[in-house]
């Protein structure tokens, strides 16, 4: 049996300790493709919610881009970070969670003035049991100063960046009004890569028009690319986005979940064995899911996942 390299093996192996991301969503981060930077409305399928849990709890009044000369709310931002850090981490403590990386997750968490980043970035680092960073953005949203940044972050500490890929083929990444190119993916995943940095990318199977081949290219690229982890989920239907207004009119059909698990075993075939696995699945178990059921039971679904796998030869 494959003993498939989850992100609790991983760290369990290095450092011998349970170590889980606690997600944060601060006040004032916004992103490109929304702000009308590179477009406006976002990716289709985005609501930034129903993937951020903490994002509710906070201001979604001013927002924040790397330009801005000032930032009024760099205090309360300092106290959510610490906030939902403390809030989470006593959660995961009882559930035996030994050690901790501030995952900046909701929304472009480089799309803000650098001095702002460090400030936040430090903050996380020093709360108890905070061992390192992850950080979620877009390949159109870091720089040379930001990525040097983080790896002089690495020497002290776990530092990740995490890049939302998607796709590997422009076509999709414009029907999904993506807001960038794949070429600017390569150029700064492979950049963060030759600095030294940790890379994790995010995948999605079941992207409008999509073949299974066109799924498994885009793994094949982001291996060549060098990505040290994966994050992958299947496309379903939020309320309220422009993804629900193409599969309200029937001009956008949701991967089968039976389509799903064989693209995602085909997958794992694929995958080097050191490559770090952190999501093989999403759901949302509420009212906005529109499409596909399958996707409002998360742990079910991992179940059948798992099964799946251990038919193969894999134990995830
Ligand atoms: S890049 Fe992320 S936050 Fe921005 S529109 Fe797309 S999904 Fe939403």
């Amino acid at each position: 049996m494959r003993e498939i390299l989850t992100f609790g093996r991983y760290y369990k192996k290095k450092l011998g300790k349970r170590v889980k991301k606690i997600p944060l969503a601060i006040s004032g981060f916004t992103c490109p493709n929304i702000d009308g930077t590179v477009a406006k409305g976002g990716c289709t399928f985005c609501e930034n919610e129903s993937f951020s849990p903490n994002l509710e709890k906070v201001n979604k009044k001013f927002f924040l881009n790397p330009n801005s000369k000032i930032n009024p709310i760099l205090d309360k931002q300092l106290k959510e970070v610490e906030f939902q850090y403390i809030a989470t981490k006593r959660r995961y403590k009882n559930l035996g969670y030994e050690k901790f990386l501030a995952y900046f997750q909701a929304f472009t968490n480089t799309y803000a003035p650098f001095d702002t980043l460090k400030a936040l970035y430090e903050k996380a680092l020093s709360l108890e049991d905070c061992i390192g960073l992850s950080i979620g953005t877009r390949s159109d949203s870091v720089n040379e100063e930001i990525l040097d940044y983080l790896k002089e972050l690495d020497s002290k500490y776990e530092v990740w960046i995490e890049y939302g890929i998607q796709s590997i083929f422009d076509k999709t990444l414009e029907k999904i009004n993506r807001g960038h190119d794949s070429k600017t993916n390569e150029y700064w995943i492979k950049k963060s890569k030759d600095k030294g940095l940790k890379v994790c990318g995010h995948i999605i199977f079941g992207l409008p028009d999509e073949t299974q081949e066109m799924m498994l290219e885009t793994l094949k690229k982001s291996i060549e690319w060098g990505i040290d982890s994966i994050k992958i989920h299947p496309l379903y239907v939020v309320k309220n986005t422009a993804l629900a207004i193409e599969y309200r009119k029937k001009r956008f059909k949701p991967i089968s979940k039976q389509d799903y698990i064989d693209t995602l075993l085909k997958a794992f075939k694929i995958l080097p064995k050191n490559v770090v696995v952190q999501r093989v699945t999403a759901g949302i178990d509420n009212q906005t899911l529109l499409a596909p059921s399958w996707c409002k039971d998360k742990n079910r679904l991992i179940s059948e996942i798992r099964k799946a796998l251990r038919k193969e030869g894999m134990i995830y």
